[in-house]
């Protein structure tokens, strides 16, 4: 029996801890009365501090594994065209794929009509949320007035326009700087270590995770946005299950089956944990476990966790219909190029972590005159579909390394395809 346990892998040790979690809240949330043992005990001391220590114990992996593992996959490449390259095919398809996302939310909006006959005096609005960043101010953000601050607080971009300096000049003069190299090269790796110490935390972590939210949850909430909450599954199941296989089928003839039998654990992570950027070691792992390079994927990875969004986009263009149609606002055709626009712009510059996504709306809805308060009708809902877009958010930043290093011939595709074992590669789940 103990070996049985010992043999199940740590991906499926996190399904389970999620299942489990689940179950365990809806128990709570609909048998346990006493709200001592429920909100004092459960919801506000053993799950809370079970899932924060846990996610706080992933952010804090973030900043140095991401900023090491840039410059050493950086300075790796060290030829400048193939840099300029990769991070222009990446880019590129992050824009393009956050693009198609919209357009497919505001296609379901139009067909579905989730906002039509919605009693507006019913649903009460409980968020205040603003936004006041243009464009400019997100480009001006991307270069770091002070490093050590960017890197203190956290904020990605700088991080990684710092880093990709630092391991270009590396690359440049080579024996001259060999020490800070070295130095990167083992700072890389006890991240990588460190990564896997905390992951065999992840089951516990995500069980309490999907406790706290599934012990807390108002059906209520949900009942009459339940139009609304399906057009952003249906269409998030499109983006993750029709349009990233045919990508990866278009651009790689690799296995989407194959791919997401792999990639599933990450996607529940995601799923449990709302947070891209919190994903990002694991997301790093899972693809050297396919044969992904990491001299790619440790530049795309975490660029993809700021600036793509797809899950998100897929939200807000739903979001955008719902609120045109509940306030019966009569949205013309380049009201909705504009959205698809604002919406791919929104999704650039702001961090992976939970709820951000409604923030960002803001921007949406001030483009094209939509009242704010729409925000706030859905903010009841939203925790549960961040957890649904974050999932999805982060395979596309996977898919578009996978396509991208296929593409440089940064990528073992025997080691895909499961013929061969990763190099110098040690999996944690
Ligand atoms: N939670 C999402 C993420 O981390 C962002 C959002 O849509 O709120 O990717």
């Amino acid at each position: 029996m103990i070996d049985k346990l010992k043999n199940i892998s740590l991906g499926n040790w996190i399904l389970i801890g999620m299942v489990l979690g689940l179950i365990f809240g809806l128990f709570l949330n609909f048998n346990v009365h006493d709200p001592f043992i429920k909100n004092v005990i459960f919801m506000d001391n053993v799950f809370y501090l079970g899932g924060n220590l846990f996610i706080k114990l992933m952010k804090m992996l973030v900043v140095p594994l991401v900023f090491c593992s840039i410059v050493v996959g950086v300075a790796s490449i060290s030829d400048i065209k193939t840099l300029g390259s990769i991070g222009g095919t990446t880019i590129g398809i992050y824009l393009i794929t956050t693009a198609i996302a919209v357009s497919i939310a505001l296609g379901i909006g139009i067909l579905i009509k989730p906002g039509l006959g919605l009693n507006m005096v019913n649903v009460a609005s409980s968020a205040n949320v603003t936004l006041n960043q243009t464009m400019v101010d997100t480009i001006l953000n991307m270069v770091p007035d002070n490093p050590i601050n960017s890197l203190a607080s956290g904020d990605m971009l700088p991080v990684i326009i710092f880093g990709l300096l630092v391991g270009i000049i590396l690359a440049k003069l080579k024996e001259e700087t060999q020490l800070v190299s070295d130095l990167f090269t083992q700072g890389n790796r006890i991240m990588m270590e460190m990564t896997s110490i905390v992951m065999k935390f992840a089951p516990i972590g995500v069980f309490c995770l999907m406790a706290k939210t599934f012990g807390g949850l108002g059906i209520e909430g949900i009942l009459p946005l339940s139009k609304y909450f399906v057009c952003v599954l249906i269409g998030l199941a499109i983006q993750a299950f029709v349009v990233y296989p045919s990508l990866l089928v278009i651009f790689t003839r690799l296995n989407p089956i194959g791919f997401f039998k792999k990639f599933a654990s990450v996607m529940f992570f995601a799923f449990s944990s709302s947070t891209s950027n919190a994903t990002i070691p694991l997301n790093l792992d899972k693809l050297s476990e396919m044969g992904v390079s990491r001299d790619v994927s440790s530049f795309t990875i975490p660029l993809g966790a700021t600036i793509n969004m797809d899950g998100t986009a897929i939200m807000q263009g739903v979001a955008v219909m719902f609120a045109a149609q509940a306030y019966g606002i009569d949205l013309g055709t380049s009201a909705l190029l504009t959205v698809i626009f604002t919406a791919v712009m929104a999704s650039i510059g702001t961090a992976g972590v939970p709820s951000v996504g409604l923030v960002t709306l803001t921007m949406v809805f001030n483009s094209v005159g939509l009242p704010i308060e729409a925000i706030g009708i859905i903010f009841g809902i939203d925790h549960i579909i961040d957890m649904f877009r974050t999932a999805v958010n982060i395979t596309g930043d996977a898919i578009c390394t996978i396509i991208v290093s296929f593409r440089n011939k940064a990528m073992d595709v025997d080691v895909f395809n499961g013929k061969k074992e990763p190099e110098e590669h040690k999996s944690i789940m």
